[in-house]
């Protein structure tokens, strides 16, 4: 029989995309080669918390006392940084699968983004899509992974240079962690900085100061490592005791995103459910925001313990939202299909889905301008639920904006449009099309101009739905400006005051009439594609 350190290595070559990927990662000018050491950590701090989650159903996974643990290495001298976890590890199969292959959708969407953006977006998009462990080939010439899954007697070692092909190969157990995953970066020359402790406890603290785990810094073998984040959740914090900045850390380490959040909503409720809600509009758009694949991201955990990602816990139209709930009333065994029929988590949904839509409220009362923000990234997302959510139909339409044919650059809100709306006008108009020159431009208006009623100029894909959908606004139904011609006769005309008793002049009348049928001709030859 063979020992395990006579084995042949298995060689095996990297799936297409991941060699694309990774060519790029190697050949692309970043603007911050930093995340590599973030994307490490999350993936520390996820298989530590896979872990706890398996040990509730399988305690024996982690009865060996060891804690849940990220320690980081620097060796200046052999021009290392390692990356270790006491998590749950990877047997061989799972090595291959995970560290040979991209499971993820939008991938490829991704890569072709990244491929045409400028190199100071690159970062940015990276960190938007979590490329996750490959970035570490940015700055390592060859990387090793070692692995134990908890609860395995066998231990495995991945090796790659990043050029196409890696190699597994089992490896004596007394070389490996007693359980988890050992991340063996051997730098490049350029990449000498991150064997300094300074810079590397820097950077922990900047990117992964809030991840769940315990993170411990030691720059030389043998010397005691220091602590550099504790690993204590934030969200069961006093909110007075958080500061702006430690809110948006937290954001960026669980969204993987780089950009400042627009708000953040963290509450807790009391009463018939108890539960913690810590949640983040971004300031930014997900590159997949409107993969239809996409789910949301927020994530559950019960008694602080990471449970899942997939709980749906908010409606589609806020799959922006980034965050966790954290609750006591449910078991921490929960299964997927118990998830999905909970009724707690339905009573969860609804308060935590009420407390965003009231911070968008507050938002759009108290600070406008960041409001027009988050709306202009996430409202053709939120317009969703006007036709999806019946119940918070109102809630949503009152928060919506629009570009109309008076509004110029800025946004109108549908109170807005009523505050304007003409004598005799009984309905709110929209025209729909792809881009808002071509719809300024529809002759099809011509009608509406001359009597001065504004028009909602509908461009987002989600448009094509709701406005029939949606029966009213505060009692005035939508219509569309071909099915508003005919109520153009009831509302006074350009000019005309509230005396003019809503009735246009005769001469005014006529005119209008002409020009409209000659609109209604000229539309009829007009077709408007739809976003
Ligand atoms: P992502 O983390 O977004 O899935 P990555 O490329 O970073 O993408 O990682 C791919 C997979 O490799 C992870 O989903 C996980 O299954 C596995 N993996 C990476 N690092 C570790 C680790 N330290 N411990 C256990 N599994 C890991």
């Amino acid at each position: 029989m063979t020992t395990v350190e006579e084995q042949q290595p298995e060689q095996h070559v990297f799936e297409a995309d991941v060699s694309r990927l990774l060519h790029m990662m190697v050949h692309s000018v970043y603007s911050d080669k930093d995340v590599f050491l973030r994307e490490l950590i999350s993936n520390a701090a996820d298989a530590c918390e896979k872990l706890r989650y398996e040990s509730i159903s399988k305690p024996q996974l982690s009865s060996d006392g060891t804690q849940p643990e990220i320690l980081v290495t620097l060796n200046e001298e052999a021009k290392t940084l390692v990356i270790e976890d006491t998590g749950i590890g990877m047997n061989r199969d799972e090595m291959i699968d995970a560290l040979g292959t991209i499971a993820r959708s939008g991938t490829k969407a991704f890569m072709e983004r990244l491929e045409a953006a400028k190199a100071g977006e690159k970062a940015e998009l990276i960190g938007q899509f979590g490329v996750g462990f490959y970035s570490s080939f940015m700055v390592a010439d060859r990387v090793d992974v070692i692995s134990r899954r908890a609860g395995d007697g066998e231990a495995w070692k991945w090796s790659s240079d990043g050029k196409g092909r890696y190699e597994v190969v089992a490896v004596d157990v007394g070389q490996a962690p007693a359980r988890g995953t050992r991340v063996v970066l051997h730098l490049m020359d350029d990449a000498k900085k991150y064997t300094s402790k300074w810079a590397v406890e820097k950077i922990i603290r900047d990117q992964s100061g809030h991840v769940p785990v315990p993170i411990r810094l030691v720059d030389k073998d043998g010397a005691e490592p220091s602590q550099v984040s504790d690993g204590a959740a934030l969200w069961i914090k006093q909110k007075s005791d958080i500061s702006k900045h430690d809110y948006d850390d937290f954001y960026r380490s669980i969204s993987g995103q780089y950009d400042e959040p627009l708000a953040n909503v963290h509450f807790r409720a009391e009463g018939r459910h108890e539960y913690t809600t810590l949640a983040f509009i971004p300031g930014s758009q997900p590159f997949d925001l409107f993969d239809p694949d996409r789910q949301g991201r927020m994530k559950l955990y019960v008694k602080r313990v990471f449970i899942t990602d997939e709980a749906e816990l908010l409606p589609r139209y806020l799959r922006f939202v980034r965050g966790i709930v954290d609750t006591s009333d449910l078991p921490l065994n929960i299964s997927r299909e118990m998830i999905q029929e909970s009724s707690v988590l339905a009573a969860i949904k609804k308060g935590v889905t009420s407390r965003i839509l009231s911070a968008l409220e507050k938002m759009a009362e108290g600070e406008a301008e960041t409001f027009s923000k988050a709306w202009d990234l996430f409202g053709a997302i939120l317009k969703e639920g006007i036709y999806d959510d019946f119940e918070r139909r109102a809630q949503l339409l009152k928060l919506a904006r629009f570009r109309t044919t008076v509004s110029g650059e800025a946004t109108r809100s549908l109170a807005d449009y009523l505050a304007g709306m003409k004598q005799g006008q009984s309905a709110i108009y929209y025209i729909s099309g792809s881009s808002l020159d071509q719809l300024k431009s529809s002759p099809q208006l011509e009608g509406f101009r001359a009597k001065g009623i504004e028009v909602l100029l509908l461009t987002d894909g989600v448009d094509n739905f709701w406005p029939t959908n949606a029966a009213d606004f505060e009692g005035k139904p939508f219509k569309s400006v071909t099915q508003g011609l005919a109520d153009l006769n009831a509302v006074a005309g350009h000019g005309d005051t509230d005396e003019g008793g809503g009735q246009a002049s005769p001469k005014l009348q006529r005119s209008s009439i002409s020009r409209e049928a000659h609109s209604v001709r000229r539309s009829l030859t007009c077709v408007f594609p739809t976003g």
